[in-house]
């Protein structure tokens, strides 16, 4: 017996035992900095000739971690290493693989802050968001402990006179978990728990810029007691080794999540074949969103900009469900825009060490590039309101940007940027800005602000994507109380932390005995 799943509380560093204990932390592991990592293989270390060197984005002096990448050779090991585990771990009652999920999620409170400091540091989350990252894989871990023993679980049938039946869950085989870097531990934690708790085996390739964190999972696993050859830990480009894992025959699954450009790519190269193949292989694939906020005239003009300033800026924009487009109807968009500038001149950028600063740089110097090439193009489609360029320090810190006046169908109003940059769009009315907002590719988070019921039910019918709120920001779903996921070129809308999500690891046999 588990208690009922709860989300996991967040830490207070307003209390000075918590600051003090994050302070601690970070010097645990900037003390660590440069530390060589092996990849992990059939319960080996194994050290290869390149290198991923994992930089602070605050401080790019500094090296978090020199981890061993993978070469293809390397690639096809791992797969046929998780390959050779697949019966044992498969044959595990679900509940004894649930325990040692439940145990990885107490480890994970136990090293509650190690974790944040290295996302602080690896990843340039301020202390709350990183914190905010790791509860979430305890989350995880939790709640996918409970999941499993469900499915677990007698599974209600029909009954048939003269007839015994039963329909039982099977994992599938060997998966391959390849995340973003955006949120290290959770979406990792996530996606290899998932697999590994309904008795799958896993090569997980974690994202180049946050080698690190994946590291740290992989130990805590390792102690909660997931058995060598069970986890394989890959780290290497994804360009070098991606092919090799996905296209594999001995690979059974792949789950992605990451840009819509390789998640379509994933997706087709595991379409198709190969020599010695026996199934059809199943992809998740969790992919962008161009996330709207739509202001209305009848609501609270101050809580509509603080949502969107937060959903915009809140990890230096870098979140899928982040907040790129402000549509807000014309009787208050100047009010509401006005509002929104003034928030953001409020916010302080620097170094995430320094919880005092809210606002970090963004992962990478071609992410920084590639953000200012966007704005760049946003200073011609309408007009820049604050921002708009890159800090004159080292690190890469681009300043959150706020670009109004940005007609339907602009470039910056269509593509994921990734970045602090904000498109405001003025709307007619109500009815217009539903319009817009369905106007992307994209379909993955989106929120209204308004008091009038009628247009909330229009919102909750019409506005087409997976996770949908009102009257609040339209980042920080939660584990069990939103399930996540999108659609169209989000992605595949696996809806993880609910109730459909394992089931995506699992196949399902039923049995029948005359009597
Ligand atoms: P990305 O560039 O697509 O990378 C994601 C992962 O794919 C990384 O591990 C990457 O490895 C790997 N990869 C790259 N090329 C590959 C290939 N040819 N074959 C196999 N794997 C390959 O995305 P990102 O920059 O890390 O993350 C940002 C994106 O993720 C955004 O679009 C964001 O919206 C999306 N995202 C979506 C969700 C969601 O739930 N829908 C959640 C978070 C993020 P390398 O690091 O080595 O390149
Ligand atoms: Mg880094």
């Amino acid at each position: 017996m588990v208690t009922e799943f709860h989300p996991e509380a967040l830490t207070d560093f307003s209390n000075g035992s918590n600051s003090r204990a994050m302070e601690g932390a970070l010097d645990l592991i900037e003390g660590r900095f440069g530390t060589e990592y092996p990849l992990f293989i059939e319960g080996r270390e194994v050290t290869s000739n390149d290198r991923i060197d994992s930089l602070n984005p605050s401080d790019p002096e500094q090296v978090v971690g020199r981890v061993s990448a993978a070469t293809p050779e390397l690639a096809d090991l791992a797969v046929k290493s998780a390959s050779r585990a697949f019966d044992g771990w498969a044959s595990m009652s679900f509940d004894a693989r649930a325990a040692v999920m439940l145990r990885a999620a107490n480890i994970m409170r136990r090293r509650r802050f190690e974790l944040d400091a290295v996302e602080v540091l690896e990843a340039g989350k301020s202390w709350i968001e990183a914190d905010a990252d790791v509860a979430e894989a305890i989350d995880f871990c939790d709640f996918y402990a409970r999941e499993a023993m469900r499915y677990g679980d007698r599974q209600p049938l029909t009954f048939l006179p003269g007839e015994a039946s039963e329909l039982t869950y099977l994992p599938l085989g060997v998966v391959v978990v390849i995340p973003p870097w955006n949120f290290p531990l959770a979406i990792t934690a996530g996606m290899t728990v998932g697999a590994l708790v309904t008795g799958n085996t896993v090569v997980l390739k974690p994202a180049s810029s946050t080698p690190v964190t994946a590291w740290y999972l992989l130990d805590i696993l390792r102690e909660a007691g997931v058995p060598d050859g069970v986890l394989q830990y890959l780290p290497g480009s994804g360009g070098l080794v991606g092919d090799t894992l996905v296209a594999h025959p001995l690979t059974r699954m792949i789950a992605f999540t990451g840009s819509r450009e390789v998640g379509l790519h994933i997706n087709e190269t595991a379409a198709r074949t190969a020599d010695g193949q026996k199934w059809i292989k199943r992809v998740i694939a969790e992919m962008g969103g161009k996330d709207f906020i739509i202001v209305d005239e009848e609501t609270d003009l101050d809580e509509a900009a603080q949502g969107i300033v937060t959903s915009a800026y809140g990890f230096q924009g870098q979140k899928c469900s982040a907040c790129s487009r402000a549509i807000i109807v014309d009787a208050v968009y100047d009010q509401v825009i006005d509002g929104i500038v003034e928030r953001v001149k409020a916010l302080r950028q620097g170094p995430m060490k320094d919880p005092d600063n809210n606002l970090g740089p963004v992962i990478t110097e071609s992410a920084m590039n590639g953000i200012l090439k966007y704005i760049e193009t946003g200073k011609g489609e309408g007009r820049l309101l604050h921002g708009g360029a890159r800090l004159d320090r080292p690190g890469y810190f681009v300043e959150p940007t706020v670009i109004a006046d940005v007609k339907p169908g602009a470039v910056i109003e269509q593509e994921e940027i990734f970045g602090p940059v904000l498109a405001c769009i003025k709307a007619r009315d109500f009815d217009h800005a539903v319009e817009i907002a369905n106007d992307t590719v994209y379909g993955l988070t989106g929120a209204v602000y308004s008091r009038n019921r009628g247009r909330l039910e229009k919102g909750r019918r019409d506005l087409f994507v997976g996770n949908l709120y009102f009257n609040r920001k339209c980042t920080g779903a939660l584990v069990g109380v939103h399930p996540f996921g999108g659609f169209n070129m989000s992605g595949t809308d696996s809806k993880a932390g609910g109730r459909d999500y394992l089931g995506l690891f699992l196949q399902a046999k039923s049995v029948s005995e005359k009597l």
